[in-house]
């Protein structure tokens, strides 16, 4: 009697723990929406630096990585854009697994002569430079570390973050870069997905500062797994929060692995 008791109770408490790890999963996978007078945009944020963005029937990865079992339960791609050549953006693995050979992709000239011999569909575009496929507009926004000498990862130049305009939104995603002028000078951003680790981008309290002085209405830090573990979201949303009310950060699982 006593031991059907424990079992019951085991049971209780197993299906408790599944209940929440389900949740806990289907909200990783849960988009972030955007409205516009268009209908939504689905942001899917996937792994790191990598998101889907989902508009209409348009579907665009960024730097997509992690293999193909991430985008799992998201469209296939129309347009892949990539920021850089290391590997958490530019990932021929997941490319390939993807089946991206002839999907077409925007990206540096870094980026366009290391794939050029595989891939048959690729746009060159560069610093400051802007394009538009169905009606999206990309620009392609500098993206470097400071000071700008031999020891930079990033130079300036290589690399490309990117402004979207879609359905009137404005989404600016950084790439790896550190809280340069051209960052601090956007304009109308509605969504800014920014990087934060160290050593290869820029602390939270630069990323703030930065965002304090472009002001988008909504920031996402991304990219926050450095060196040294994963940098303090929580202390870059309440700087931002204590200086200003116009800025909602909010804070989503770019790390399937945390939960
Ligand atoms: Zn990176």
């Amino acid at each position: 009697m006593k031991k059907t008791v424990i079992q019951s109770y085991m049971r209780t408490i197993i299906c408790l723990f599944s209940f929440i790890l389900c949740n806990q999963l289907a909200a990783s996978q849960n988009p972030e929406i955007i409205s516009t007078k268009n209908g939504e945009i689905k942001v899917y944020p996937i792994l790191h630096a990598t998101m889907a963005i989902q508009y209409q029937e348009f579907t665009i990865y960024v730097d997509p990585y992690g293999g193909k079992e991430a985008f799992e339960g998201v469209p296939n791609p129309n347009l892949i854009l990539i920021t850089d050549i290391h590997g958490d953006h530019m990932n021929l693995e997941t490319l390939n697994e993807l089946g991206a050979q002839s999907t077409q992709i925007i990206a540096p000239q870094a980026v366009v002569d290391k794939l050029t011999s595989t891939f048959t569909n690729l746009s060159v575009l560069t610093n400051g430079e802007t394009t538009s496929i169905q009606g999206i507009d990309i620009e392609a926004i500098p993206m470097y570390n400071l000071p700008e000498d031999s020891s930079s990862r990033h130079p300036r130049g290589r690399g490309n973050g990117y402004v979207l305009t879609i359905g009137a939104k404005r989404i600016y995603i950084s790439g790896d870069t550190e809280d340069i002028a051209e960052m601090r000078s956007l304009e109308d951003i509605d969504i800014a997905f920014v990087c934060m680790n160290l050593p290869y981008t820029m602390t939270v309290e630069a990323a703030a500062d930065a965002v304090m002085e472009f002001k988008p209405k909504v920031a996402y830090p991304f990219h926050y797994r450095g060196k040294n573990g994963f940098s303090d979201i929580e202390t870059f949303k309440r700087l931002i929060n204590v200086s200003s009310d116009q800025i909602e950060v909010r804070l989503v699982n770019w790390y399937p692995e945390r939960e």
